[in-house]
């Protein structure tokens, strides 16, 4: 189970890599020192110390006290000389001179009542007693009793101790010289052995650019790919990203936020920065850069994964590609011209634009196909221009031309969207009327057969004065009794004939297994048609 920590404390930030390892290096250090210390006795106890120097100074006075004492008559000196060092020393309450029988020979005033060992008893640190020895032996002893330190001067020199004034300095002082040490050090070091050998393998097969940085946007790892862009080659590892100008500057003048700064800061993913790599570059190169967060196992960014996609040779490659589309769709739309010149070659007469045969035969078999199926109305107009030979006899072919082009002009504007019109022969043409019955028919080539005489001889301009006239036969579904659309020509053909023989310049319709008619006739044929059915 994980151990959760309190919010406000979770806040705190938690200290650096470098300052852990400064407090652990210190806490060794310190653990050293304190058990050397153990072993070696290296810092002496206050205790220890203080005993040894009241002893010493115990002893010197026992000497003197000896010297004096030796001579005759000398209590007293020796009492007041007591008296004078008591008075001298903060330390000391009382001082006394005994014989060996308990009695004070020389004593401060005090030291009767101070003074609690027994003789034989060992010196402590408070009381001190030095042996006095005569030429008999021991005779007595210099008893001296200090003030008793244990309560308020016990912390006092705890706080003095030599042991923990290293240890504060160490604490202090250590710490920071360490810190600082260590960051200095690890910069030099090369992080990147902190990743394991076979993922910088890995990295290394990538074509990609790669870069692994941390917090402060030093670089960790730099895979082979991207070590190779670098312009001059030189170290990478340990060094700020930023100091890289041929790609900060770069993004720079691209006038882009540095993708790592971004994903470490808002600790996500940024795609598809785009740059122009040239400073120190033979060739520029043009290069993607995508960046991704690294987290820790509580989702906070720890770093960032960098990668530098080399799209320079893909853009030329593009570059071509376009190219040769473009030069395909102009060649493709070259192409659909030329089968638009095809097909109108292919379904048109060039001289008059009419359609030629095939493409009306065509078009003119479903109109057909249509009007049997249903019985709606449907007439074929054959029409050819009058003595036409003379015009191609008298004036040439090229004029035979012009009268022919004039004609087809007429016809053409007198046709509807969806009738059909066809240059059936040399001067011959066919019209075939959807929808149209016999009355209708006639009337329509009368129509026509008025405009050409009239207008077809003032369009050839090359000549003055030609009179151009048409004959025209008619036919239509019904009247025509008419089974199929060449059945359908052949009776208007049949008019044609008959109009040429009634003296040409006119409309006839031919009725089957009769005389042809006029259009006064074909119109009171077809009312009897209709008063039939
Ligand atoms: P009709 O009134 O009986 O129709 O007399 P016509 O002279 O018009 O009849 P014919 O069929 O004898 O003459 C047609 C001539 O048209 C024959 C041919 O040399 C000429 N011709 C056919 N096609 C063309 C063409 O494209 N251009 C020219 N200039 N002449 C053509
Ligand atoms: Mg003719
Ligand atoms: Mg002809």
């Amino acid at each position: 189970m994980r151990l959760r920590l309190p919010a406000w404390l979770a806040r705190i930030p938690r200290p650096g890599a470098t300052a852990r390892i400064a407090l652990g290096l210190l806490s060794l250090t310190a653990s050293l020192v304190l058990a050397l210390d153990l072993v070696l006795g290296i810092f002496p106890s206050e205790h220890a110390r203080l005993k040894a120097i009241r002893e010493r100074s115990a002893v010197d006075l026992a000497i003197q006290v000896k010297v004096l004492l030796a001579r005759p008559q000398t209590e007293g000196v020796v009492a007041e000389m007591l008296g004078d060092i008591e008075h001298a020393s903060q330390d000391i309450e009382s001082i006394g001179v005994r014989r060996t029988d308990g009695v004070l020979v020389a004593a401060t005033p005090r030291h009767a009542e101070l003074w609690k060992r027994a003789a034989n008893e060992a010196s402590t640190l408070s009381e001190v007693s030095v042996p006095l020895n005569g030429a008999s032996g021991r005779w007595g002893s210099v008893e001296i009793r200090y003030a008793d330190r244990a309560g308020l001067a016990g912390w006092r020199d705890w706080f003095n101790a030599p042991l923990l004034i290293l240890l504060a300095g160490l604490g202090t002082a250590g710490l920071l010289m360490h810190y600082l040490y260590l960051r200095r050090m690890l910069q030099h070091l090369d992080p990147s052995q902190a990743i394991p050998e076979r993922v910088r393998t890995a990295f290394n097969t990538l074509t990609e650019g790669l870069l692994v940085l941390d917090m402060e946007h030093r670089i960790l790892l730099a895979n082979d790919a991207f070590a190779k862009l670098q312009p001059g080659g030189g170290k990478l590892v340990g060094r700020p990203i930023g100091e890289l100008a041929w790609l900060a500057g770069a993004l720079e003048r691209a006038g882009e936020q540095p993708p790592w700064v971004t994903a470490v800061k808002e600790n996500r993913t940024v795609i598809g920065v785009s740059v122009e790599l040239s400073e120190g570059m033979e060739q520029p190169v043009h290069a993607l850069l995508n960046c991704a967060a690294i987290r820790d196992a509580s989702g906070h960014a720890r770093g960032c994964l960098l990668t530098l996609d080399d799209v320079t040779e893909l853009d030329r490659v593009n570059g071509k590609l376009r190219q040769a589309l473009n030069e395909l769709e102009a060649s493709r739309d070259q192409i659909q011209r030329q089968n638009e010149d095809l097909q109108l070659l292919a379904n048109y007469d060039p001289l008059t634009g009419c359609m030629n045969r095939r493409a009306f035969f065509a078009r003119a078999e479903k109109l057909m196909a249509h009007a049997l199926a249903t019985g709606e109305p449907i007439a074929c107009l054959m029409t050819d221009i009058d003595k036409f030979k003379n015009f191609n006899d008298t004036y040439g072919h090229t004029v035979g031309d012009h009268v022919i082009q004039q004609v087809a002009k007429l016809l053409h504007s007198a046709m509807r969207t969806e009738d059909l019109l066809c240059r059936y022969g040399g001067e011959e043409f066919c019209i075939l009327l959807p929808g149209v019955g016999l009355a209708e028919g006639m009337r329509v080539a009368q129509r026509i057969r008025a405009k050409i005489e009239s207008e077809a001889g003032p369009g050839v301009r090359s000549v003055d004065g030609l009179r151009i006239t048409s004959s025209f036969g008619v036919s239509t579904l019904a009247e025509s009794k008419a089974h199929s659309l060449d059945h359908l020509i052949e009776r208007a053909d049949e008019g044609l004939y008959a109009a040429k023989d009634a003296g040409r310049n006119r409309v006839r319709f031919a009725q089957p297994g009769g005389d042809a008619l006029d259009e006064a006739g074909a119109s009171a044929a077809a009312k009897t048609e209709l008063a039939d059915a």
